[in-house]
């Protein structure tokens, strides 16, 4: 058996999310993040997807039995510090990854709510979302929604739960209706002129906010910008942080990460006539 007297331990993140063969999100993104703020990274494939800086061609959901066994043969071996988890691709999916947070509850969660990729392709399917919302949201310690994510799971719980998707300041009575203990709305799709987010915490219990800001910065190259604040924030919770200041820090660090993405890049193909691209955040930027 091996064994190190000298060892010092890292805080591992179980990430749980789809492969982009970009590497600007998802689970590429979520472990360069992790090693770059000092944890270790595990992680476990919900979906292959089909894409490249242009866009999302296919997406290949993993059977939800390998999908299980995946987190079971990981959280046999290794304690998790925290947990982070973003986009799903079914309603099994769903179902297996509820089971599992409720066997492991005193881990802290950070759950990105990745419905819809910023190029436009549905990612979680229509079925899994109300399964989603009542069995998910409620086991996170953080639910990390931007603005039309939030829209679109207010409506689903309320239809007439309308909001704004350029306004950050939704009333604390319609966000307890997601049931989520914390939530931080990012701002990214807002008209302010600060990347503003907003930490609502204790929503259901002793309500209270707290903002956020940081430059807005005109950056081309962003694919992923959800995916790594996500992962920044859990491993921050690993350490031990407490929320807001977990948050604090991955802000900065993802104020660096993209303050030099477009310098940062590699050496692309030449780009057919209307097509647009967004590369990867510098994840290494420090
Ligand atoms: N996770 C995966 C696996 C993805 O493929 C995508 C988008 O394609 C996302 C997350 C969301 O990333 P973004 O919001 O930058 O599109």
């Amino acid at each position: 058996m091996y064994s190190n007297s000298d060892q010092t331990t890292l805080p591992s993140v179980l990430v749980i999310a789809g492969f982009d063969p970009s590497g600007g999100a998802g689970l590429l993104a979520d472990t360069k993040t992790i090693h770059a703020n000092g944890g270790y990274a595990c992680s476990v494939m919900s979906a292959i997807t089909v894409q490249n800086t242009q866009g999302v061609q296919a997406v290949e959901a993993v059977e939800s039995k390998l999908f299980g066994a995946q987190l079971k043969a990981l959280a046999e071996d290794i304690q998790f510090d925290a947990i982070k988890i973003g986009m799903l691709a079914s309603l099994e999916q769903v179902q297996v990854l509820s089971e599992f947070l409720a066997q492991n509850a005193k881990i802290p969660v950070v759950l990105d709510p990745v419905l819809v990729s910023s190029s436009g392709r549905k990612l979680l399917p229509d079925n899994a979302l109300t399964s989603f919302i009542e069995d998910l949201m409620p086991k996170a310690t953080l639910l990390t929604p931007n603005l039309p994510e939030v829209k679109t799971l207010l409506e689903q719980t309320k239809p007439s739960n309308h909001v704004n998707p350029e306004k950050l300041d939704i009333s604390v009575d319609r966000l307890k209706w997601l049931k989520a203990t914390n939530i931080l709305i990012k701002g990214g799709h807002s008209t302010e002129d600060k990347a503003k987010d907003i930490l609502f915490s204790e929503l259901q219990t002793r309500p209270h906010s707290q903002t956020f800001c940081a430059p807005r910065l005109k950056v081309t190259h962003n694919h992923g910008t959800g995916c790594t604040l996500a992962s920044a924030i859990a491993t921050h919770l690993a350490y031990g942080k407490t929320l807001p200041l977990a948050i604090q820090h991955a802000k900065e660090y993802l104020h660096h990460t993209l303050q030099t993405a477009d310098l940062n890049q590699p050496n692309y193909q030449s780009l057919p006539a209307g097509k647009t691209r967004h590369g990867s955040l510098n994840h290494f930027a420090n």
